[in-house]
């Protein structure tokens, strides 16, 4: 029963945090298109101490989103031309010192 009622707080702050990004950024950061829009995480959406960061996340398009996602090194490098390379460096340091877990409903309702 927890363990159901954590797996949809996660879900809810993923769609709400997607929702988020998707209308700070509003089109494609790499290509520009307003087709197909998804919320790209910087650092893998693995990290919970930067899932729901807002300064982790960009709005892609499906095509972009997956070329990147099999293109990791050339994201870095996308990530270091867009932001500079601080980003990737202060992203990677947040995700690596974690937390010992989450509060998710707090989350939930920052993105709200
Ligand atoms: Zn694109």
């Amino acid at each position: 029963m927890k363990r159901k009622s954590r797996t949809t707080l996660r879900n809810k702050a993923d769609k709400l945090f997607s929702l988020a990004i998707r209308n700070r950024d509003d089109h494609c950061l790499a290509c520009g298109s307003a087709f197909r829009l998804q919320c790209a995480h910087i650092v893998s959406r693995r990290y919970g101490a930067t899932r729901w960061s807002m300064d982790n996340a960009v709005c892609l398009c499906a095509r972009c989103h997956l070329k990147y996602t099999h293109d990791p090194l050339g994201w870095e490098e996308w990530v270091d031309d867009r932001f500079g390379k601080g980003r990737l460096v202060q992203l990677k340091l947040r995700a690596r010192q974690g937390v010992a877990k989450v509060d998710l409903a707090a989350v939930v309702e920052s993105l709200k």
